[in-house]
């Protein structure tokens, strides 16, 4: 039994009452989230198909628009990616709440996200669990998610700039961990700090070619499985030299 599992039923219910009341200022816009999380809604089909009531009101609270540049902020309640600066994208909202719901995140767990960005995939974590780490190796954008999580008073979230493929020994193992680059292969370091009973949802493959949304997962006894989901776009996950993995 893993810590998360060994957890009192009362522990979770205080943890999941306090995350519903933490001041997040949701600003204005509400109207265009709640559009926004109806179409996603019942969106996708089989194991694409978005049902998850945890994410979907997650996604209804987090102020996409402060998210993304100023220019760009009337578009973002659309279903699609909008550059970030530094030739980042922030992911479509679609694909925050599939990466989301697979990793099937509840109250007490630890969670890892690899590709910090504009802190957006974080601040969802972070309205669901009590505390997200994350790891962006772009400095200045790691430095304005930072003061972004600080604005909106997501205190919950532990941000670093730094290299991703090697995980955050400090703080491991994790229950969960979310890559939003693409990796060329699943990189060891975050499978060997992936909790036993832990889930891993990770883009895989080349720069701009065919990729492909992977779940991985880790039983109780440590074997671990890899399951292929559906083609997607990622940009890739670098190295410090730049060279991509
Ligand atoms: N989750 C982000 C989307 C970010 S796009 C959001 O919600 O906005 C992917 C991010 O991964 C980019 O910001 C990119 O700089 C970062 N990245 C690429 N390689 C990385 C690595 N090795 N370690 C950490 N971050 C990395």
């Amino acid at each position: 039994m893993n810590s998360y599992s060994a957890k009192s039923w009362l522990t979770r219910l205080l943890t999941a009452l306090l995350l519903a009341t933490m001041p997040v200022t949701a600003g204005d816009r509400q109207a265009d989230r709640d559009r926004m999380v109806s179409e996603l809604s019942g969106y996708g089909y089989d194991i694409t198909l978005i049902t998850d009531d945890r994410v979907l009101s997650a996604m209804r609270t987090v102020p996409r628009h402060e998210f993304v540049p100023a220019y760009l902020q009337v578009q973002a309640y659309a279903d699609r990616p909008l550059p970030i600066g530094h030739g980042q994208t922030i992911s479509q909202p679609y694909i925050v709440a599939l990466m989301t719901q697979l990793a099937d995140i509840s109250p007490g767990m630890r969670v890892l996200e690899v590709g910090t960005g504009s802190g957006y995939q974080a601040a969802i974590l972070a309205r669901m669990t009590d505390r997200v780490y994350t790891i962006e190796i772009i400095v200045p954008l790691a430095a304005s998610a930072r003061v972004r999580f600080r604005e909106l008073g997501l205190t919950n979230i532990i941000a670093k700039e730094g290299d991703g493929y090697y995980g955050w020994k400090a703080y491991a193992p994790f229950d969960r961990i979310l890559v939003t680059a693409a990796a060329r292969h699943i990189p060891p370091p975050l499978v060997a700090q992936l909790k036993p009973g832990g889930l891993m949802v990770i883009p895989v493959g080349p720069s701009w070619g065919a990729q492909r949304l992977m779940l991985v997962r880790k039983d109780d006894s440590g074997v671990v499985t890899t399951e292929s989901l559906l083609p997607v776009r990622f940009v890739p996950l670098v190295s410090k030299q730049n060279a991509e993995w």
